[in-house]
């Protein structure tokens, strides 16, 4: 279907800034959005005659160069105008850029922007899809826009991906609960798969038949160094070099299913590792335990060559770390413009459940069906099932919990989508 175009003017020192953010918010209405002096369809301005009005407070306070959400946003997560009205625009334009992650902030133990710190956790919205509705609403509260376009709908998809931190980890993992269960058939197979056949941790095409029976397909995450990494991280337990590694790879593109690069803590530059892996993967990268920092880490996948990074969630909590559901190019301060690959923000990961919310895999099959359940639309859920979960001996209601959203989203026909399809609608 052809889109409309609407031109648009900008009455605003914060002229780059608001392009950015009208552009996607003409994506997620459906209409292409042009910029220009004069004979507009639509003004943007800080006075009553603005067709969207924004706030002058908002960029007084953002040309100061204060980054903290407190500075914008007093008793809830919506930034008003002197006239008292919302100014979905900059709020949207704060949340999606990730401004807050640009403020000086106490680190966790890895050097990330932790969620106690965050808008989300505050206002206590990290499940919600907030800029999907403001968007809804600036629509809605917009007549000139309204008549001239009609909203178009976003049914929510699945991204499913495997980060493989370990490939031998299974025998230290699994082999003294098995010894002590008397489960000694199965130990001396995972001896066995351990030392002469494939580690439990690669059976990778098990993963993949898990997923071709729900006709689903995933993105495997590998990491390009090994050892101990900075602030005592562990990097991968292989090789790539591995010739047991590099068949399976092969394996996993011959059948359709996608490599990418899970980028290593420490030293080595992302331009690096993505030189290691480029002859078998795609440019789709995921920082091992979402490492981040803004705007070095952005800035780095885009000198390497990276077009869709999935690192942007937080470890310790499932939701929306943007406050929006679908995928962005994120926003260059300095440098005033958008950047060159799209970020698919990560929703639900596995180990946030076990290990920061000490939850069971039944307990997490249940709040991850309730989140697709509320999120019909507007989103691409993405999940993080690590490859060891899957083989775990000792507990079982993780492979069963994934399995489980397989079949929800087979019931409710939600699809599963790869890589080229997201770069080809977002980048
Ligand atoms: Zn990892």
């Amino acid at each position: 279907m052809q889109m409309r175009t609407i031109t648009c003017r900008i009455e605003s020192p914060l002229v780059s800034e608001y392009t950015w953010v009208m552009k996607v918010f003409a994506k997620y209405i459906g209409f292409n959005v042009q910029f220009v002096d004069g004979n507009e369809d639509m003004l943007i301005a800080e006075h009553g005659m603005g067709d969207i009005q924004v706030s002058h407070f908002f960029r007084m306070t953002y040309q100061s160069g204060d980054c903290h959400f407190k500075s914008y946003f007093r008793k809830e997560l919506l930034h008003y105008t002197a006239s008292n009205k919302p100014d979905y625009l900059s709020t949207c334009f704060y949340l999606l850029s990730y401004l807050q992650e640009y403020t000086d902030y106490h680190p966790d133990q890895y050097g990330r922007f932790p969620f106690s710190n965050s808008i989300q956790h505050h206002f206590d919205c990290i499940d919600k899809n907030l800029v999907a509705q403001y968007f809804t609403l600036l629509y809605e509260q917009t007549p000139k826009l309204k008549q001239l376009v009609s909203k178009k709908e976003h049914a929510s998809v699945v991204f499913l991906s495997h980060d493989i931190d370990s490939a031998y980890g299974a025998l230290a993992e699994n082999g003294k609960w098995l010894l002590k269960h008397g489960k000694v058939g199965a130990l001396m197979q995972l001896i066995f798969n351990h030392y002469v056949r494939t580690p439990d941790h690669l059976l990778l095409d098990k993963i993949m038949q898990i997923e071709d029976a729900y006709d689903v397909k995933s993105v495997f995450f590998w990491l390009a160094r090994s050892g101990r990494g900075t602030r005592l991280i562990n990097n991968a337990d292989y090789n790539l070099s591995d010739s047991k590694v590099r068949s399976i790879q092969q394996h996993i593109s011959e059948k359709g299913w996608v490599n990418g690069l899970h980028k290593s803590a420490g030293k080595s530059t992302m331009t690096a590792d993505y030189n290691s892996v480029r002859e078998f993967a795609e440019p789709v990268n995921r920082n091992h335990y979402l490492l981040t920092e803004l705007p070095g880490t952005f800035n780095e996948i885009e000198a390497a060559g990276i077009q869709m990074d999935c690192t942007m969630g937080f470890a310790e909590a499932p939701g929306f770390r943007n406050s929006y559901g679908l995928p962005v190019r994120p926003y260059h301060f300095k440098e005033k413009r958008e950047y060159n690959f799209i970020e698919v923000p990560l929703h639900i990961m596995d180990t946030t459940y076990r290990y920061y919310r000490k939850e069971s895999g039944k307990e997490a099959e249940r709040l991850i069906i309730d989140f697709l359940e509320h999120n019909p639309q507007d989103a691409v859920i993405s999940i993080l099932w690590h490859n060891n979960y899957f083989f775990d001996r000792t507990d079982t209601s993780w492979l069963d919990a994934y399995k489980a959203v397989l079949q929800y989203m087979h019931e409710k026909q939600i699809k599963s989508v790869l890589p080229k399809e997201l770069l080809e609608e977002y980048l």
